[in-house]
């Protein structure tokens, strides 16, 4: 039982009809549009109260301490909650994102969860799913096939094609084709020019349909993409290619969330998966508000660590959505905790009680943040690994009851529901608490303010400071009215700072913007530091070697 692989684990357990699913929360089956037995589409247009507050549940955000290059456990942690959520007799949902073919393939594996805590059908929930990445990809590269065309017949947009900004996409790891030239041949076959490929989930549309309320606000979102620069510097935006109903009809049923179900058949929405590097990292807007309209706990993870992932969930999602959590679990290991107390890679499966304490600086950081920077009731998660030791765990465990803050052990991954009893019991506790729930900064400050505050008060840095090329596109945005838009940080996933080396919680650094750029449609603006790939490569031994079907149609090797 022990060495049970995901997909294994998965397959023991059989599955509910999606219909009673959707129902043990209340959903009708007339607003259900069936994609086989086990997954089916729910039809948002429906959906009059969706937008009423007073008509929801408890909203609880899932973030982790400063991770590991392997992952925490975030999904795993939610998955296992929501089940025991369930348990102890909750009404409750989850909502998360659907995962990309690029790390399925590559290094990292699936985002269905892992162990027992997992949702399924996780073998489709990984590769096509309902197709809205396909459909995703599509409006992408449609908009991308008018682009060159409006240029190939005369280009009456005045379009400079060495400042063009819209890439294609292919939901892929493929590092061939992050720089080429294109359009080669002879005048019939296009205008040459560089180019390159994104991956489909960095691509703004992905940020788009993950930041829309409804069908009229996704339209006017595509509309404002801006997809190039003319020759006086203007930007030229999908509206002006004439593009936004195409694009619209392309996404028309991709829109709706998807409802799958958790191993203990509690409701999964999963729905959309915007790159947390350049985007703000988080399920759509949709999926999170369908599960605080039928359950009374809606669980819901934010890419990579607080410090990035909630920040931006709290900035960016629960601003445009008009919402806002209810609790907040901070998952915490061993692992990454030891990590911070500078135990090597290599080394973080022996024992070692003297880093796990060296590495409390960096959870202590995120708690004081959640607490008093966010203004919510906080509950460490300790996602329990194979590994750990009970010396190890206790160093953690009491680290937070000095600090006076709920922790639970959460043994889900081994355990599914049942190992996170006490993790729901302190979050529905938690949920109850006030709050004092707060953004971190104003749409009113300028670029630079709203920068200086959350590298400040979230990162514990003394300030930015911008490259000379940044520095321009300052005052670029500012000219051209694009300062009153939330910020989206793009800065590395393993360091407060913007240095990945500088574990723990470290102080008295500057954080150093290389590069400003607005996505108009998805609404904010992304603010990088160093350098950030759009477009990941496959790893030495792709996992995507280890993947195989039998001959009556089952998948092996997916983790
Ligand atoms: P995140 O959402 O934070 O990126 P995931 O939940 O996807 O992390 O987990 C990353 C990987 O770690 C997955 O392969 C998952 O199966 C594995 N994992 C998570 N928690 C545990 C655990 N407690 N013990 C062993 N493996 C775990
Ligand atoms: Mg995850």
């Amino acid at each position: 039982m022990a060495n049970l692989s995901d997909i294994e684990i998965a397959s023991q357990v059989e599955m509910d009809p999606i219909q009673d699913i959707a129902a043990s929360v209340g959903i009708p089956e007339e607003d259900l549009s069936m994609y086989g037995k086990y997954k089916a589409k729910i039809d948002i247009n429906n959906m009059k109260d969706l937008d009423d507050a007073s008509q929801r549940g408890k909203l609880i955000l899932v973030t982790a301490i400063t991770p590991t290059p392997a992952g925490e456990g975030k999904t795993t942690v939610s998955v296992g909650l929501v089940d025991a959520l369930s348990n102890i007799g909750k009404k409750a949902a989850i909502a998360v994102r659907e995962p990309s073919l690029g790390p399925v393939f590559g290094i990292k594996g699936g985002a269905a969860g892992g162990g027992h805590s997992q949702v399924v059908p996780m073998e489709d929930i990984n590769l096509h799913f309902t197709g809205d990445f396909h459909a995703i990809g599509a409006a992408n590269n449609l908009l991308a096939a008018l682009l060159d065309n409006h240029i190939h017949q005369g280009n009456a947009l005045n379009i400079d094609t060495r400042k063009i900004t819209w890439k294609r996409v292919v939901d892929m790891n493929d590092r061939q084709l992050r720089h080429i030239v294109d359009g080669l041949q002879g005048r019939v076959n296009g205008v040459p020019r560089e180019d390159g490929y994104d991956i489909t989930v960095a691509s703004e549309v992905m940020a788009v349909l993950c930041l829309s309320n409804n069908i009229t606000e996704l339209k006017s979102k595509l509309r404002k993409m801006i997809v190039a620069y003319n020759m006086d510097g203007d930007p030229v935006t999908a509206g002006d290619l004439k593009a936004e109903g195409a694009l619209t009809a392309l996404l028309k049923d991709a829109i709706n969330p998807n409802i799958v179900q958790t191993l203990d058949h509690t409701p999964a929405f999963i729905h959309g998966g915007p790159f947390a590097n350049i985007a703000h990292g988080c399920n759509s807007i949709l999926a999170t508000k369908l599960a605080l309209k039928y359950a009374d706990y809606a669980v819901t993870e934010a890419g990579f660590g607080a410090d990035l992932g909630a920040e931006k969930f709290i900035d960016i999602k629960c601003r445009l959505a008009n919402m806002q959590p209810d609790a907040v679990v901070l998952v915490a290991t061993v692992r990454a905790l030891k990590m911070h107390g500078g135990v090597k890679k290599t080394d973080l499966n022996e024992e070692n009680v003297e880093a796990v304490e060296a590495g409390l600086p960096n959870m202590k950081k995120h708690i004081d943040n959640i607490q008093n920077v966010y203004g919510m009731p906080v509950v460490v998660a300790i996602n329990k690994f194979p590994n750990d030791t009970d010396a190890e765990l206790a160093v953690v465990q009491k680290a937070c009851e000095d600090l006076g803050v709920k922790v639970a052990l959460s043994d889900v991954w081994g355990k599914g529901g049942d190992g996170a009893l006490e993790l729901a019991d302190a979050v529905v506790e938690a949920a109850d608490q006030p709050n004092n729930f707060g953004f971190v900064y104003d749409l009113e400050d300028s670029i630079e303010e709203k920068l200086t505050k959350i590298v400040q008060k979230v990162y514990g840095g003394d300030g930015v400071e911008f490259t000379r090329g940044a520095r321009k596109q300052l005052s670029e945005l500012e000219r051209l009215g694009f300062t009153d838009l939330p910020i989206c940080m793009a800065k590395t996933q393993y360091s407060f700072s913007d240095d990945a080396k500088k574990l723990g919680a470290p102080t008295g650094f500057t954080v150093k913007i290389s590069n400003l750029k607005v996505s108009a449609g998805a609404g904010f603006i992304v603010a990088q530091t160093g350098a950030i790939m759009t477009m990941p490569g496959l790893p030495k031994s792709p996992a995507a070697e280890r993947i195989d079907v039998d001959e009556n149609g089952n998948i092996s090797g997916l983790f």
